[in-house]
Order: C-alpha cells, then sequence, then structure tokens
C-alpha cells in the first residue's frame, strides 16, 4: 500500500482492464494520479488516460510566465517565448531517470523587455522531458472532455463523500494496516450492497448472490 495517487494510476488502470477483460479503456483520474511515468506506462499498455494536470508552476505563482505560455514547436524541437523568440535545446541532463531537454536562448533573454515578467536569471530555461508528448496529447484531450471530467467527479466523489458521513467525527475506529484496510473493505462493501440495492432493488440483488 502506499500513501499518495501517485503512483497508482497504470496499476490501477490494469486492474480495472483485466477486470472488465478488455483490451482499451479510457480512464479518467483527478490531477492527484499526475505523474509523467504512469501516463507513458497506460499508454504503453492500451489505456488512454485523462488526468488534469496539476498547477504547480513557481513561476507562475510567483507572478511569472509559467510554462504554459511557452509553446513548443515540434517540427523544430524549440519553444517559442512569451517574447516571440525561439529557445533551442542546449542541454540533455538526466534526473531521477528521466531525461530531460532544456531548452533556452541568453541573447534573447539579455535584451528582452519582458524580462521582469519572466525570470530574474540571466536567462529562462525551460525543461521537456523526452517524452513529453505523451503529456501533451494527455492535456489536449482532456481539455476537450470537461463534461466527462465533471461525470467522473459526480460518480467518484460521492461514494467517498457519503462513506466519510457514515463514518463520523471519529474516522476509523480501529488502529493498525491490517486492521483499516478491514475496515475501509466493510465500509465500501455496505455502500455498494446499499446502492444495489437503492438501484435494483433486494430481489434482483438476491437472485444475483444465488446465481
Ligand atoms: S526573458 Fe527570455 S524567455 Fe523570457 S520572454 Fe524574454 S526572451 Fe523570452
Amino acid at each position: 500500500m502506499t500513501g499518495s495517487d501517485r503512483e497508482q494510476l497504470a496499476s490501477m488502470a490494469a486492474k480495472a482492464k483485466d477486470a472488465m477483460g478488455v483490451e482499451t479503456l479510457d480512464v479518467l483520474a483527478d490531477r492527484g494520479y499526475f505523474s509523467g511515468e504512469e501516463i507513458l506506462a497506460c499508454e504503453t499498455m492500451g489505456v488512454t488516460p485523462f488526468v488534469p494536470k496539476p498547477l504547480t508552476s513557481g513561476a507562475k505563482a510567483a507572478g511569472r510566465f509559467g510554462k504554459q505560455d511557452f509553446v513548443y514547436l515540434s517540427d523544430q524541437d524549440v519553444y517559442r517565448c512569451p517574447a516571440g523568440a525561439l529557445l533551442p535545446r542546449h542541454m540533455t541532463p538526466v534526473e531521477k531517470g528521466m531525461t530531460l531537454h532544456r531548452y533556452g536562448d541568453r541573447a534573447s533573454c539579455a535584451g528582452c523587455s519582458l524580462k521582469s515578467q519572466c525570470t530574474p536569471s540571466i536567462e529562462r530555461r525551460v525543461t521537456r522531458w523526452e517524452h513529453e508528448g505523451v503529456i501533451d496529447a494527455l492535456q489536449a484531450r482532456t481539455d476537450l472532455a470537461p463534461r466527462a471530467m465533471r461525470t467522473r467527479r459526480r460518480l467518484v466523489e460521492h461514494p467517498f463523500g457519503t462513506i466519510k458521513a457514515w463514518m463520523g467525527h471519529t474516522h476509523f475506529l480501529m488502529k493498525r494496516l491490517p486492521n483499516v484496510k478491514t475496515e475501509i473493505s466493510l465500509h465500501i462493501l455496505a455502500y455498494n450492497m446499499k446502492r444495489v440495492m437503492a438501484v435494483l432493488g433486494t430481489k434482483p440483488l438476491m437472485e444475483a448472490i444465488r446465481a
């Protein structure tokens, strides 16, 4: 068990794909699941993820241009910055196992009238993961699916809100991971049973259990 959703997207999608017995699957998740490596892993196993990108730009938070203000031009392998300068690639370090390309142009930044809105350094650098095309495609399709994302929120957040309300202010009564896992499993089982009874009625449920 891990304490965060960030490394779970591909493994959860694989389980859902197996359970449904399908070759391809569209998966919708909230931004807590956003991870470039997980998104790439999904694509390699026939899963198309829809995940909003977290807004974590430090520059944007500080009132400067964020990465979203820079446009990647794939045919030239350069970024076009907000001042219209083309920033070529000039370094490719590897960090935490990820190959990252860095783009920038010191000469353009030196004479730029927008520099105070862009960077406090000598030049602005933009980093691009070697598989960032996968992220660009994900962002484009997620932006085109606002209705699906709203439906996901309605369907998925409702069970958690209901279960939390049932559990009350004490939340878990048990201590230690195996006990807490059992407690939450019972809550989820009770939720699913009540939901099936509300949607289908008790008779079809009993017939399905007997079958
Ligand atoms: S500072 Fe550099 S990267 Fe930023 S807008 Fe100006 S030229 Fe473009």
